[in-house]
């Protein structure tokens, strides 16, 4: 007989279903998160189910335990492994779902992945990537303290920028990452990110420097790294955001 599923993981499932994917076997690793999920989980009555994206709260705590929100992030990266949902499946060679603590008070996205990201199936590995590792750690973080993750799972060919049916099919990925994460800061990284989470078409010089709200979360814009390695002139700018989202970080 087939064990029950946890309540987040029923309600992971129904929103996969609600986007399309009706049919979800996990398998391996995620197989086994799930279940390591949706015992650590239980047996307590009062659990809920995630927020959805719009309620996600402003800062700790977190609504579930982290395990079971571990095992939601590996089914869910598990199911976008296999995503066809819009044209950039044709020339991926690994989706690159995002990466880091699922624990995260910090999530950082970016754009889309690069050759190398796409390469290895990791977000922000190439020359982009190294810089955004530096500023982490000049923020007195550690990579592996935050969660990166991307508007698209997929590169654009060529790295130009995902067309909006594109970031469309690939929306409700990043809203199920943030409403899992529940992070106390988000920070959107270049046009693309900002333009996206804020719906709008702003420029990012306008945009940078500023606080919004991101589906409740506090949300920074600054430059995307890849700009300040083609100019130096951003980096002091990017230092100021970034300082700002370091300062309401420690400010707890
Ligand atoms: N640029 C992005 O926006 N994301 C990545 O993962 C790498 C480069």
């Amino acid at each position: 007989m087939r064990p029950p599923l946890s309540p987040a993981l029923a309600d992971l499932l129904a929103y996969l279903g609600e986007i399309g994917y009706g049919d979800v076997y996990l398998r391996g690793a995620a197989h086994d998160a799930a279940l390591a999920g949706r015992a650590a989980a239980e047996p307590s009555a009062a659990r809920r189910s995630p927020p959805s994206p719009s309620s996600v709260p402003d800062g700790p705590p977190k609504t579930e335990d982290s395990a079971e929100r571990a095992a939601q992030l590996a089914a869910l990266a598990a199911t976008v492994a296999g995503c066809t949902r819009c044209r950039l499946c044709e020339g991926r060679n690994k989706v690159v779902f995002g990466s880091g603590n699922p624990d995260a008070e910090l999530m950082l996205i970016g754009e889309g992945p690069g050759a190398e990201e796409d390469r290895q199936g990791l977000p922000f590995v190439g020359a982009a990537g190294e810089l955004l590792t530096r500023i982490i750690q000049a923020m007195d973080l550690k990579r592996e303290d935050v969660y990166i993750a991307n508007i698209v799972k997929c590169r654009p060919p060529g790295n130009r920028d995902p067309q909006p049916d594109e970031v469309a099919a690939c929306r409700g990925f990043l809203e199920k990452q943030i409403a899992l994460v529940q992070p106390r800061i988000i920070v959107a990284l270049g046009r693309v990110a900002a333009q996206t989470l804020l719906g709008n078409e702003t420029s990012i010089g306008q945009m940078r420097g500023r606080w919004y709200r991101v589906h409740g979360v506090p949300a920074m814009v600054t430059y995307h790294p890849a700009a300040l390695l083609r100019n130096q002139a951003l980096k002091r700018p990017t230092w100021e955001d970034m300082q700002q989202v370091r300062d309401r970080l420690r400010a707890g």
